[in-house]
This record gives C-alpha cells, structure tokens and sequence, in this order.
C-alpha cells in the first residue's frame, strides 16, 4: 500500500475536489488515483524507487477536455505532466518530474489522418508507431515510417523528446510540420501554416507566416500537443547497405573521419552509428552467463563474448533508400570509401520493392527488441542514457570514447556506447546499464553520471536529451552568459503559465511558483 502523493502545496481535501471537476470532465473512469493506478506511472527503468511519483492520472479523449482541464488544473494549482504513450524509457517514461503531478495520459487520442498524396500524416498524441505501422499496412498505403531502437511509444511524443530513427527520415523532430497545441490558459493555437483555418498547406509547408513555434514545443513545457503533422518516407525503390565490424577501439578515429564527409556532401542520408560490442551483445545474451565478478568485464571475456557472437569491437550500418541506380551508385562510393581499411567483416542487405520486408528499425518497421539489453545484469533491469553532443571529428571521438571508457572502469560498470554521424554533429550515446536489486551498483550510477557530465562539461560537449532526474543538471550546463537562456526560457514560462501547472521543471525550466522544488545542480 503506498501513502497517497499530493502535488506539492496542496491539501487532500483541495485535491478531491480537483478530482472531482477532472471527473466532470472526463468520467469517474478516466481519473486514475488508486495505488494500482499510481504505480503504473512509475519509472520502471530509474534507478529509484521513491523519486518522481505521480499523485495519479487523468485521460481525456479530445483538445476540447484539454483545454477545460487546464483551467481546473490552475484553479486548484495542480502541476499536470503530460505524456503520450510514456514508454520513454530511459528518460524517464510515464513518470513526472516533480512527484505529486497528475499525469495528463494522452493515450487514450489515437486519431491518424494520412495524407496519401503528399506522404504526410497528422497524428493524435496516443498514436504508436505500431498502430501507425499497422494503419498503413492494413490500407496498402505505401509509405514507410522511421522507428526508434525502442518503438513500443508514440510518434508524437518521440518527436516531441527529439528521438531518432535509422531512415533517412530518422531526425523525428525535424519531420514534424505543423501542431496543434493547447496552451496552459486553455487556448488551441495551430503552429505553421494551420493557423488559418482550413489551409491545405498545414502539412506542407513549415514556417506559415512570421515566426515558427514548432520547436517551442518539443522537451519544453509551455504547450501540450494535441495533433501533430509529419512528413513520412515514400516507399523507395530499393534498400540497399551493409553492416561492417571492426577489430580494434582506435579503429573508431579513422571511421568516423571515413564517414563523415559523406555525410555533409549527402551521399549517405541517414545516421550511421557506430556502436560497440555490447550495445550487439546486450541483446543476444546476459553477463551471468559470462562472468559473475562484480566491476567493469576484463578484456578477456569481451573477447570471449565477441568471438562467440562474431562482433567487432565497435560496428556501422549504413543503408540507402532509393531508385535501384542511385542507392547502387551510392553504395558503390561509400564502400570505396572503406576500401585498404582494416575491416574485420561484411554483410550486405539488399531489399527491392515488392519482396517482403525485412522486420528492423532500417526498413521502418516497429521494434522492441533492443529493450532486451535491460535484462543484461539481471534482476529488475534499467538503463540511463547519457549522450553529449560534439563535433564530428576522429580524433575527438576516440578521445570521447578514452575518456569515457575510463571512467566505466573506474565505476565498474560495462561500457555500452556509440557515436551516431549527424549532417555536421555526432552524438555520443551511451547506455548505463544496471540492476535495480543491486544497492550497491545504484549508488554508484548516480555519481557515475555526474561524472559524465562533468567530463562531457569541461569539453563543452552538452546532451541533446536527458533522464527528468538529470535535467537541472543538465540545463546547468547550458551556460552561457550566466544560464541566459534559462531565464529566458522561464521568463517565457512564467508569461504562458502563470501558475506554473504545466510540467514545472522539464528541460530544467521552472515556474516562479516552483522555483524552490530546483534541485542543486
Ligand atoms: P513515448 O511514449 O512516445 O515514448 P512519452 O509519452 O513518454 O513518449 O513522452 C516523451 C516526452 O515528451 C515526455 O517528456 C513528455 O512529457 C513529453 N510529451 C509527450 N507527449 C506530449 C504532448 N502531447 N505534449 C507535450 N509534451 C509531451
């Protein structure tokens, strides 16, 4: 039985009446504050137990009961953390930052709207790339999506935490065009070119009239997103690529340098990453069936391990998505790129319209798969991603990497991480992967992290995305001109929320009315 959690500053008695006018709105059956119903909001993968707990949810099933809900919400002051489908794992999930929020469960809208002559869709925050997937497959409508590692979530609130896929559409955030979003007073703006009404254009064209707000949306709190509209891939011609292994950790210097310039000119459209071992292993087997040591695996058994599965130390996939000639043309010059080099292995994929799919990330199509690697350590697993982003640079990434390496073996934990070629930048994705049942590896994941971060800080390298524990910490190192973009950041809050009921502390930007609930970073 856990102890009922109330937002902060807010009697039980306030509470039940709040309760109350969130059932007038949605049904007694849509307001969710048993201790069942509490635990299922819980942030299965953090590392604790007694942090961020809701006081409950509420799901509405339209804009209008939104917009009607935050008006209760600010009567009663209670902070609302909106989510999707909540399946962020990693970063935080269903869970709210500030314990004693409502979750607002926007599961519950599952509206898709395709848009089959200009390869676009406008979705409802409950959409799944499942239920997207399955929609275009069960119409034959020949247009593939770009999935994340892990995509039991929604398409709107991945875009929204600017989450990737593996396509060439695997930028999410950059995909969306157009939102409707209904503001913290209640209001429902339509960003782009929707905000006249009836444009055919909403889906088409960005930046509408004056300036552009999509991105005022995306890991911030001043809106809660309603519809978005996104760009889908066209279903090519031809998938063609191939995965390579590599023998040695210094091997990452001289590929990413391979890499990169074809990925400014655009010969390669999508993302590469290059991973190692682990990230591989992780899901093809678990470390107890290895080694039973406490500390950081010896290089012994990672060769052991990489032997066994046949893997490399580190490992690329690149994949072009076209007419049969240009995706041959493609691969043509980027396998001359790696041409002399020391690769360990090849495997080429090769897939032409009308044969069946491969079921991966690459060709679009839905995955849970990669969740396996929680289960690495055994017990109840998680994870916490840490990912800075720094130049794209060979000698930077492997020094990234050295130091990195360094401190997982000092802290004990397995090294999980990659580097993911962007346009001009790379983001270092790393994984930590723990026990929950093990206090003792827990303890040392949080100063594990701090010490990420502050490595990450002292190279100016800032993370493109983070777990809702680390967000102070994070928007701490945003720094310039003493945090001038925080304070513009809550200066904007604190102008479209003057209760702060919206998600406070997301991103690390925090209403006046919460301004003591900032942890020291
Ligand atoms: P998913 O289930 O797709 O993985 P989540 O629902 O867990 O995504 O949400 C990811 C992040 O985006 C969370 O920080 C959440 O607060 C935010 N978010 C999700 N949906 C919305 C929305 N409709 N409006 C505003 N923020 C949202």
């Amino acid at each position: 039985m856990t102890v009922k959690i109330l937002p902060p500053g807010v009697t039980a008695s306030a509470f039940d009446q709040a309760l109350k006018a969130f059932a007038g709105i949605v049904g007694d059956e849509w307001v969710l504050v048993t201790d069942q119903d509490r635990e299922a909001y819980r942030d299965f993968f953090s590392f604790s137990d007694t942090h961020h707990l809701a006081s409950g949810a509420v799901a509405p099933a339209s804009a209008e009961q939104i917009r009607a809900l935050v008006q209760i919400a600010a009567q009663y002051r209670i902070p609302l953390w909106p989510i999707s489908r909540g399946k962020n794992l990693g970063y935080g999930a269903a869970a709210p930052l500030l314990s004693g929020s409502l979750v607002l469960d926007l599961s519950r809208m599952k509206k898709i709207e395709v848009d089959v002559e200009n390869d676009t869709v406008l979705v409802e925050p409950g959409v799944g790339f499942y239920d997207l997937y399955h929609h275009l497959q069960e119409r034959n409508i020949p247009l593939w999506l770009s999935v994340p590692g892990n995509s039991w979530g929604s398409v709107c609130g991945n875009a929204l935490d600017r989450g990737v896929g593996y396509t060439t559409y695997g930028d999410h955030t950059s995909r969306i065009c157009g939102l409707e979003v209904v503001m913290p007073d209640g209001d429902l703006v339509r960003t782009g070119m929707g905000a006249m009404a009836g444009a055919p254009t909403w889906q088409l064209y960005r930046y509408g009239f004056g300036p552009a707000w999509d991105q005022m949306f995306v890991q911030s709190n001043f809106g809660i997103v309603t519809k978005m509209g996104l760009w889908l891939m066209p279903e090519p011609e031809s998938l063609r690529g191939f995965d390579l292994e590599f023998d040695k950790p210094e091997d990452l210097e001289w590929v990413v340098d391979t890499v990169a310039p074809l990925r400014r000119d655009g010969t390669l459209q999508q993302s590469p990453s290059i991973g190692n071992w682990l990230r591989q292993a992780a899901v093809l087997t678990t470390r107890k069936e290895w080694y039973d040591q406490p500390g950081a695996l010896p290089d012994s058994v990672i060769e052991a391990i990489r032997k066994r599965f046949n893997i490399g130390w580190w490992s690329i996939s690149v994949r072009f998505y076209g007419p049969d000639e240009v995706t041959a043309a493609s691969e043509k010059v980027v396998s001359r790129a790696f041409e002399g080099r020391p690769v360990l292995s090849r495997k080429d994929a090769v897939w032409h319209r009308g044969q069946p799919r491969e079921q991966s990330a690459w060709a679009g199509v839905p995955t849970t798969m990669p969740l396996q690697n929680a289960n690495w350590h055994g017990g109840r697993g998680g994870h916490v991603g840490f990912s800075p982003v720094m130049p794209t640079n060979g000698r930077l990434a492997l020094s990234q990497f050295q130091r990195t390496y360094a401190r997982y073996n000092e802290f004990g934990m397995d090294y999980h991480g990659s580097f993911a070629l962007g346009e001009r930048h790379t983001t270092n994705v790393n994984q930590v992967l723990f026990n929950k049942d093990d206090p003792q590896m827990l303890k040392r994941v949080q100063q594990f992290f701090h010490a990420l971060v502050n490595d990450a800080t002292r190279e100016r390298y800032g993370e493109y995305r983070t777990h809702i524990e680390y967000m102070d910490l994070v928007a701490d190192t945003y720094d310039f001109n003493h945090h001038a973009l925080r304070r513009l950041n809550e200066k904007i809050k604190n102008a479209l929320d003057p209760h702060g009921i919206l998600a406070p502390g997301k991103s690390g930007i925090w209403p006046a009315a919460y301004s003591k609930e900032r942890s020291d970073a």
